[in-house]
């Protein structure tokens, strides 16, 4: 039984199916690396799973909850207390400082302003990120605004983390090292992780892989199947 379930899931946007037939299960503590071209559905899959997009059909389940259940404000909170978010661009606040962007999560659930800048300057601490606290994303390299990126997402203690294209923007070592970085602290830490990516360098870094092609969620091995036949 996994941590999070997706059975069988559909979305369509106007005339485009998105996905169809999703299936992904995910247990505690696993990364699984969502691998596919461009526009094959696999941003849509992690957005059903994350409880951000509902599906048309099909079935979401984290930790035995269907998702489609909850409310909106349920799904918020979840999403809030549960999940982190890792994505490729403009995801850090410009007019906040390293520091605020990383307690921004922890603000957002109203703890204290000292509590949560304390975690957050942990979290920074972590990721090599300590005398960097009070510049601005601007003032940060590509690599260090990552670094950031991956702290935010890991400061509320999250059970699961969604990263799409990660360390898409960065040159391979930069990419190399935060993804070093990224699953080091999470396997230390049993989170899941469902990383969409179209490299197989970064799916390397994954337990396990699905394809997705054409809205079509499959493993490696299926997929090798189907063509031999
Ligand atoms: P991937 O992440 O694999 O690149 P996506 O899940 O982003 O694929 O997209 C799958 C398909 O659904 C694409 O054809 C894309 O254009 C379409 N799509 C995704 N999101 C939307 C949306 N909000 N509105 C309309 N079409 C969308
Ligand atoms: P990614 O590289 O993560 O797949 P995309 O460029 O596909 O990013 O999608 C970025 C955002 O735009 C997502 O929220 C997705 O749902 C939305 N989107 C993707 N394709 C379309 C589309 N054809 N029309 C409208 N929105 C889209």
């Amino acid at each position: 039984r996994g941590l999070l379930r997706a059975s069988d899931v559909t979305k369509s946007f106007g005339p485009t199916v998105a996905l169809h037939g999703g299936e992904l299960c995910v247990s505690a503590g696993e990364i699984v690396a969502v691998m596919g071209p461009s526009g094959s559905g696999k941003s849509t899959l992690l957005h059903c799973l994350a409880g951000v997009l509902l599906p048309d059909q099909g079935l979401v389940e984290y930790d035995g909850q269907r998702l489609d259940a909850m409310s909106d404000a349920e799904r918020s909170r979840l999403r809030r207390t549960d999940f982190g978010f890792v994505y490729q661009f403009g995801q850090l606040v410009p007019e906040l400082t390293a520091v605020e962007n990383t307690a921004l999560p922890l603000l957002l659930e109203r703890r204290r302003r000292r509590e949560a800048v304390a975690v957050a300057q942990a979290w920074l601490e972590t990721f090599g990120l300590a005398g960097l606290e009070k510049r601005r994303p601007g003032e940060l390299s590509g690599g260090e605004a990552q670094r950031v990126a991956v702290a935010r997402a890991l400061v509320t203690d999250p059970r699961v983390i969604f990263a799409d294209e990660p360390t898409g923007s960065l040159d391979s070592a930069a990419g190399v090292a935060v993804l070093d970085e990224f699953t080091g602290a999470v396997r230390s830490r049993g989170v899941a992780v469902v990383l969409v990516t179209h490299d197989a360098r970064v799916a390397a870094y994954a337990e396990r892989t699905v394809l997705v092609r054409d809205g079509m969620v499959t493993s490696p091995d299926t997929a090798r199947t189907v063509r031999a036949s």
